[in-house]
């Protein structure tokens, strides 16, 4: 069971009011605010312990590399990895799919070679992809989604060749909300011998993921979406693969040797962690993982369920109101549009009213295209957020249509 009001004692920031009205925060997708354990991570961590890493051996580098590598453990255990040689700490998951992309592309991808998406893919899990297709001169191929914003996994049997050289999947839409049944596409891409690099962005943070149990060969999410800072985000790789990718980037921290004549390199994770990486944001991706932990995920989850669930009735009830994708099983995240009004409107006057919501491309423009649409108001909820706020947004939408249309 969830204590709301003890939960959202822990985020300062709740207290808050924006033009005059108490903050209603459901840009959680976008980013989620930070409970004061993590607040208290960070600043302990530059008032206490601060220093470099790896590099030295006086007592702060000793304690700040300790506690670094406490954090890579406890990464190690919130998504269940075999090893902690196997989490590599990255800026987020941007990073994380690029180091993939470049890496694994060049080990593993060449000219006509096939790597395969999804339509619901965030521009990160696009874009890094199409470079390297550009770059090898390799094919992107597409798995559509319906309009009830599911995956057509049967397209996906049939897409799917022996130039499949990798299939990269959002577990979670971003804007659809939608849940892919990510083991089902994980076990019928190793019937093929194709690996899965799975883009946990919008799912580490909403309910429990067990890397081994779902048996992807990478998975990769951010921590500013899971109550930690910006900055820091993880890539999870089997082994057997990143001890066969070359490294991404050269630098310190990365090397076992180096001689103008050759350099050989760190093993797992260092051979891809060049320079100096973002030490107190890795502590505070560990302390909101605890912070979860303590929490429950299980928790989390059946509780945002149902506030999800209860959102999706009652914004698809409203007369005018467009909701994209289908209520069942939706995961935090609801877009919709408004007859007749631009998004951006309807999100300038809810801000008005003191309710943050995404509008626009919600960098997804493929699924803009799919719906036939320029933008969308998205609204995503967190473990802090309450069926009053769900409230305070449905009465916010009345107001945005009584006044942008005369109802
Ligand atoms: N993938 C998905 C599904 C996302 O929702 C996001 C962030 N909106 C990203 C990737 C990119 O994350 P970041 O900007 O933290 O690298």
């Amino acid at each position: 069971m969830i204590d709301i009001e003890r939960i959202r004692a822990d985020f300062p920031i709740l207290q808050k009011k924006i033009h005059g009205k108490p903050l209603v925060y459901l840009d959680n997708a976008a980013t989620t605010q930070k409970p004061s354990m993590v607040l208290d991570k960070i600043q302990d961590f530059y008032a206490e312990s601060y220093s470099n890493i790896h590099r030295g051996v006086h007592y702060l580098s000793e304690e700040a590399s300790a506690a670094y590598e406490g954090a890579r453990e406890t990464v190690r255990n919130f998504i269940h990895a075999g090893s902690a040689r196997e989490i590599v700490f990255t800026r987020g998951t941007t990073e994380a799919i690029n180091l993939v992309a470049d890496s694994f592309g060049r080990a593993f991808v060449d000219e006509g070679d096939e790597i395969l998406l999804s339509e619901m893919e965030h521009h990160s899990n696009i874009v890094p992809w199409q470079m390297l297709c550009e770059r090898q001169g390799a094919r992107l191929k597409v798995v559509p989604i319906d309009d009830e914003g599911a995956l057509v996994t049967d397209e996906l049997k049939t897409i799917i060749s022996e130039r499949t050289k990798l299939i990269s999947m959002t577990y979670v839409s971003n804007v659809l909300g939608t849940v892919n049944d990510v083991e089902q596409i994980i076990e019928l891409a190793h019937s093929q011998d194709v690996p899965v690099l799975i883009d946990g962005a919008q799912a580490v943070q909403h309910f429990p993921v067990d890397v081994q149990d779902l048996d992807c060969d990478f998975f990769v999410f951010s921590g500013h979406k899971m109550y930690a800072e910006t900055g820091i985000g993880v890539l999870y790789g089997k082994e057997k693969w990143l001890e066969d990718m070359p490294p991404y980037q050269g630098g310190g921290g990365m090397i076992r040797r180096v001689g103008f004549d050759r350099t050989t390199y760190a093993g797992l994770p260092y051979k891809f962690e060049a320079g100096t990486g973002n030490i107190g944001a890795a502590l505070s991706l560990s302390a909101a993982m605890e912070y979860l932990n303590e929490i429950g995920l299980e928790n989390v989850s059946a509780y945002e369920q149902g506030l999800i669930n209860d959102a999706a009735l009652r914004i698809e009830d409203l007369h005018g109101v467009t909701v994209y994708g289908k209520n069942a099983g939706r995961c935090s995240v609801i877009s919709f549009n408004l007859d007749s009004v631009h998004s951006y409107d309807v999100g300038a006057v809810l801000d008005k009213l003191g309710i943050a919501v995404r509008t626009g491309k919600l960098c997804a423009e493929p699924v803009m295209e799919h719906f036939g649409v320029t933008g969308m108001v998205r609204a995503s909820f967190a473990l802090y957020n309450t069926q009053e706020e769900t409230d305070r947004l449905v009465q916010g939408i009345l107001r945005v249509q009584s006044m942008m249309m005369g109802r």
